[in-house]
């Protein structure tokens, strides 16, 4: 009697956990539909069944115990098929079932639905005494159709093991524990049922929804702590099977556990005489080649595809569960051809940019230097003179040091340009140019002022200094001379020096003063030079 509510008190805990389970699962059908409407009708087949049982060993009467018995047949029907659909979908992630598929596997719990509510009139389920009339269901015995129904479940959940243990063995490590968890969880009640029908509990009812406490309680585990449908194949399926990267999962020892339709028509490509069966495969026989020497980094890698050339960009990830295991390797390659190519473009732009840009600069700095030149001389011109000529007075006074500055004007230059021609003037003033370059430190600062006039700074030079560089240009061009047309041409040249702080403080004075030095040494009779007197 005992054991006869211990039966029945567990049949009611069973119900209610397929129940919970059925809800649980049912609400969270969206993350993967077909795996969670097949969870559900085995726990709803569950729930049924242990409803039924509950039923018939609290039942007042032996005639409600007898339609108890007979109403049973839906739950053990429709949880062995949900059973095998939920086999299916751990085996093969994409699989849906067709309308066709459906109504066939409709057709079993159908039948036995039938024919147990039809029982008293065909007696082909139960038979013996009182069957008929729905008394003594203790002494009832199984009829053909009761073998067959039998039959139809220990096939539909053997087809479900299989499968589930099909979808365990080819499941990557981190799906591996939650496939066992289904696996173990399936073989509680089956193996309850095959010792209730062998007669191993004797008189007491049957105990098969017991085991769906615990399968129940199993699935609650592998859905909470497992991930269950979160981390399921078809969430898998949905992430790594619709991705147009390549995606392969490798074991720790270097097998292939896992890739998705893009890999495998990569690696088909790669190789046409790769295997058929590419899951375990050595990744180094299919990759070896390709492996990039930091194995856990990103990297490009250029391969000979049978359309010429690709390039992929391979990341490299590894998998670690919980308890920190290594798991293997993700690694996704994507084809890169086509942006490289754009990169590649663009940086050919750019670089011919930059080109370009460096050759304006250039050229402007041409022009300028070009702008600041007299063309005949190729002297510095008057504009750059003033503008340089500013700084070099300004860093005299700031650093009190001397200079000098000198004009010089070539004598009777008019009669030149009238005894020889303007050609010869021209050849004059470049020769002259000449002389000015030759004589002139580095750091003087030489301009053709206008005309036939030119001026020198001399930065640091003083009244002595200034003094002796003119008197020695003018020594020279009294020494030279050139030759135009077979006609040697002389010419003279007369200089004015002054020199900062003693003759001018501005600019201007300094200027004012060298000019004033140039007309006394032209009054002095010309060839000569004459220092500006001090203020
Ligand atoms: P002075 O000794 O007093 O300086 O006599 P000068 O003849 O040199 O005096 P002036 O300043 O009157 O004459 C300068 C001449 O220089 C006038 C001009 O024709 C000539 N000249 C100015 N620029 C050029 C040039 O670029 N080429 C040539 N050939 N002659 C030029
Ligand atoms: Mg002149
Ligand atoms: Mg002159």
């Amino acid at each position: 009697m005992l054991t006869h509510d211990l039966v029945g008190f567990s049949n009611v805990v069973a119900a209610i956990a397929c129940a919970v389970i059925a809800v649980i699962t049912w609400r969270r059908r969206a993350l993967n539909q077909t795996f969670a409407v097949a969870l559900t009708f085995v726990m709803a087949g569950g729930f049924w069944w242990s409803v039924a049982l509950a039923v018939v060993v609290a039942a007042p009467s032996s005639t409600a115990v007898g339609i108890a018995t007979l109403v049973t047949f839906p739950g053990p029907s429709v949880l062995v098929t949900a059973f095998m659909c939920l086999g299916l979908t751990l085996a093969r992630p994409q699989w849906v079932p067709r309308r066709w598929m459906v109504l066939a596997l409709l057709v079993e719990p159908v039948l036995i639905t039938v024919a147990g509510a039809t029982n008293p009139w065909h007696l082909l389920v139960y038979r013996g005494p009182g069957a008929a009339q729905l008394t003594t269901p203790a002494d009832w015995t199984y009829g053909p159709v009761f073998w067959l129904d039998s039959a139809y479940g220990y096939v539909a959940v053997a087809v479900g093991l299989g499968l589930v243990a099909w979808g365990w063995w080819q499941a990557a490590p981190a799906f591996r524990t939650q496939r066992l968890a289904v696996f173990v969880a399936a073989l509680v009640p089956l193996v309850a049922n095959a010792a209730f029908l062998a007669g191993g509990f004797h008189d007491a009812p049957d105990p098969t929804p017991i085991g769906f406490a615990v399968t129940g309680t199993i699935m609650w585990w592998a859905i909470f702590r497992q991930d269950l449908f979160t981390f399921s194949p078809v969430a898998r399926a949905l992430i790594v099977d619709q991705i147009s990267d390549a995606v392969i999962v490798v074991s720790p020892g270097g097998r292939v556990l896992d890739l998705n339709p893009p890999a495998v028509a990569l690696v088909r490509d790669l190789d046409p005489r790769a295997p058929d069966r590419l899951v375990g495969a050595s990744a180094a026989a299919l990759f070896g080649s390709y492996r990039s020497e930091t194995s856990l980094s990103a990297s490009d890698i250029v391969v000979k595809t049978s359309a010429g050339r690709a390039e992929y960009h391979v990341q490299a990830s590894p998998l670690i569960d919980r308890r920190h295991r290594d798991l293997g390797t993700v690694f996704v390659a994507r084809d890169v051809t086509a942006a490289n190519a754009v990169m590649r473009r663009l940086a050919a732009a750019h670089a011919q940019l930059v080109r370009q840009v460096q050759t304006i600069d250039a050229l402007r700095a041409d022009l300028v230097e070009l702008a600041s030149r007299d063309p005949l001389t190729g002297l510095h011109n008057r504009r750059h003179l003033v503008e340089r000529f500013a700084d070099i007075f300004d860093e005299a006074r700031v650093t009190g040091s001397t200079l000098a500055v000198a004009l010089f004007d070539l004598d009777k230059f008019k009669t030149i340009n009238d005894d020889f021609g303007h050609l010869a003037g021209d050849a004059m003033l470049v020769a002259f140019a000449q002389l000015i370059r030759e004589l002139a430190p580095a750091d003087a600062l030489v301009a053709r002022w206008g005309g036939e006039e030119f001026f020198v700074a001399l930065p640091s030079a003083d009244e002595a200094t200034g003094l002796m560089f003119a008197e020695e240009l003018r020594h020279r061009c009294e020494q030279s001379s050139i030759v135009v047309a077979a006609r040697t041409i002389r010419c003279t040249v007369s200089g004015g020096v002054a020199a900062y702080p003693t003759a001018g403080t501005t600019m201007d004075e300094l200027f004012h003063a060298a000019d004033v030095a140039l007309y006394e040494a032209k009054d002095a009779g010309r060839n000569t030079v004459r220092l500006a007197a001090s203020k």
